[in-house]
């Protein structure tokens, strides 16, 4: 399948890559620490115990016995031979990729099969636009937050939206490499990780919740907090958001404002 953009999402650059679609997010315990954590070592086990092809069974077993394989989605394939693909641990990928393995493709024993893992483009390559795409990439560089944001489509589209309309024109990615604007576009991404009006519960993830059987999108009943749909509720379906009362909904809404217009005001008042 043809890439349909030339900006590789999964591997955009040094600082950091996804494998969201390799089940990156899908144990039940996906904190930064955790995933972290995991990563490393079946990335050290890989290289201290595979040789070649007839040691990846042997592998796959010692991973999964080793760690937790509890799942947030059954459906979603969480899988082992996803690990850390440089030295220092910033960017996750294939451990069966050729990179990986003096030229030798490895990507057949798994769970995808190798022409599913190497021709694979999740929506976010089709739904973003290429200015909200390399935004994305410029303004995060971090594996971790950089997977949850570059594969939550409607987070990005609303974030960048109502900087859009604010400024009466698409924001400039190329000023959001470095700098105050790439800090204030950090800060509001950061609420993935961060949002204090998360829910507790982990079969959810972003707008999406398992009801023990498949997975569907997620409401918020405005009508229990006695208030009209929110003009942020796709910002705060994708935050994984709940609220206890109109309050809270307020304060949620006072803390997106507040960074939508900390973004335009600043690009505002210091054109290039
Ligand atoms: S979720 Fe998308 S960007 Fe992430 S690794 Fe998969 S195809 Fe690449
Ligand atoms: S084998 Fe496929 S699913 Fe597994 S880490 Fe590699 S690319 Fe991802």
């Amino acid at each position: 399948m043809l890439k349909p953009v030339d900006i590789h999402l999964c591997q955009p650059g040094p600082e950091k890559s996804c494998g969201a679609c390799c089940g990156l997010y899908n144990y039940r315990d996906s904190t930064r620490e955790s995933l972290e954590a995991r990563l490393k070592a079946r990335t050290a086990l890989f290289h201290d115990t595979v040789r070649g092809r007839g040691d990846l069974e042997t592998f796959s077993d010692l991973v999964t016995s080793m760690e937790s394989m509890e799942k947030r989605y059954e459906v979603i394939y969480c899988c082992e031979y996803l690990g850390f693909i440089d030295e220092e641990h910033r960017r996750v990928g294939c451990l069966l990729h050729p990179l990986q393995n003096n030229g030798e493709d490895l990507r057949d024993v798994s769970f995808y099969g190798r022409d599913l893992c190497d021709g694979h483009f999740c929506p976010s390559y089709y739904y973003l636009s290429r200015w909200e795409q390399q935004a994305v990439v410029n303004v995060i560089d971090d594996w971790y937050l950089y997977g949850l944001v570059i594969t939550d489509i409607d987070l990005v589209k609303e974030y960048f939206r109502f900087i859009a309309d604010g400024l009466g024109e698409a924001p400039d990615p190329g000023r959001l490499k470095t700098g105050r604007l790439k800090d204030v576009a950090q800060r509001f991404f950061n609420f993935k990780t961060t949002w204090p009006f998360r829910s507790p519960e982990t079969n959810r993830l972003g707008k999406y919740y398992f009801d023990g059987s498949q997975y569907m999108i997620s409401h918020i009943n405005y009508d229990a907090l006695s208030c009209e749909r929110s003009r942020f509720d796709k910002i705060f379906l994708s935050l994984t958001s709940r609220f206890d009362s109109q309050r809270d909904l307020r304060q949620a809404e006072d803390l997106v404002e507040d960074s939508i217009s900390a973004f335009i005001d600043y690009y505002r008042d210091h054109p290039q």
